[in-house]
């Protein structure tokens, strides 16, 4: 049996913001599994920022895409043809790197095998997944909010901004929260329960937070990096504690590794910056997800995801993603 998958592939490295002309629709042919592959067909595939990385030739743990090859990402799907024992057809699937493309050929010791009993496939690309782990690290694990604690979040109505904003208030902060647009705002604040909303592109970040929290953070949860980021450590309380998740304002830039100018007040206040990785949190998925659900089922949880269909309009729905044009977790139905 061969198979001509459909895959995004680079066509061009961007310069700056992704332009829909630096990607491109090709095809491989893929033939049967060999002894311990499986062949899959892909359901949804993940929309994610840190692809921007892997676009751009500075060295980091993303790697770099060649240009004509296919974009990595995550996705799942299900096993069409196998030769492991481990991976019969019809099993579920999650891959970290085989997502931008509808079939792909795996050894089965690289795939997760996933269960549809938790609900829908899907929520392993979101809340049961990257996003919705990532949220539980950086609050549960990192920042560790106690009642009463004003706590900060950006990308508020992003993917790992939605779910960090909800887990915040569960632990009894009060939350101030940032993202792009009015509407955005409202969301954060009258769906997912947000104290307050600062609208970035419109009001000044730093006049706010000193109005909303004038004795200072108490923590902060950082997505976006960059000017942000500065403008959270001049707010940071004495002892306040960052978690440094992301930091979206500088994927399209020359060195997203920079750092903040004013990193010596972090000295003068004792304020911690503690990056972390999602993936550390990996080996305790079952309970972060079981947590998850808990929260979902105390009605503590509102998880949004905007479906896009099909492979064609992955590149557009990216470019939409990095942007600020969509909410919530955006993924692709293939
Ligand atoms: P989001 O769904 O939050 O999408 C990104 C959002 O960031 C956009 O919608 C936009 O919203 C905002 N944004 C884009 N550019 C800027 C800018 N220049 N300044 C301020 N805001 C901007 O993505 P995710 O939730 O998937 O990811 C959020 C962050 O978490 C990213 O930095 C990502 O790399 C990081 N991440 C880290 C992980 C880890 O293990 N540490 C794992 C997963 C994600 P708006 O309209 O509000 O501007």
């Amino acid at each position: 049996m061969t198979v001509q998958a459909r895959q995004i592939v680079l066509a061009r490295r961007p310069q700056g913001a992704p332009r829909i002309d630096d990607f491109a629709l090709g095809t491989a042919a893929l033939a049967a599994p060999a002894a311990g592959e499986v062949l899959v067909r892909n359901l949804w595939l993940s929309l994610d920022p840190y692809v921007r990385l892997a676009l751009s030739e500075q060295p980091g743990l993303h790697g770099t895409v060649p240009l004509g090859d296919p974009l990595p990402g995550m996705a799942v799907g299900e096993v069409i043809a196998s030769a492991s024992a481990e991976l019969p057809a019809g099993s579920f699937v999650l891959s970290r790197v085989h997502g931008w493309r509808d079939h792909y050929l795996a050894p089965a010791a690289e795939l997760q095998p996933l269960s549809t009993a938790a609900g829908p496939i899907e929520r392993y690309l979101g809340l049961y997944g990257l996003t919705g782990i990532t949220a539980w690290g950086g609050i549960y694990g990192v920042l560790k909010p106690q009642p009463g604690e004003t706590l900060f979040v950006n990308a508020a109505a992003g993917a790992v901004g939605m779910v960090a904003v909800q887990l915040a208030k569960r632990a009894g902060a009060r939350v101030i929260a940032s993202a792009g647009s009015d509407a955005k705002c409202s969301w954060v604040t009258g769906t997912l329960g947000a104290d307050h909303a600062i609208n970035y592109r419109r009001e000044d970040l730093a006049t706010c937070l000193a109005e909303l929290a004038p004795e200072g953070l108490a923590a902060a949860f950082d997505n976006v990096g960059g000017e942000q980021l500065e403008v959270m450590i001049d707010a940071m309380a004495p002892r306040g504690r960052i978690a440094l998740c992301g930091a979206i304002a500088l994927y399209d830039g020359e060195n997203y590794r920079a750092g903040p100018c004013n990193l010596f007040a972090a000295v003068e206040k004792h304020v911690s910056l503690t990056g972390f990785n999602a993936g550390f949190y990996f080996p305790q998925a079952p309970q972060i997800i079981a947590d998850l659900a808990a929260a979902e089922a105390e009605g503590a949880l509102v998880h949004e995801e905007t479906i896009i269909e099909g492979l064609e309009a992955m590149p557009q729905s990216f470019i939409d993603l990095l942007s600020g044009a969509s909410r919530g977790k955006l993924l692709i139905r293939v």
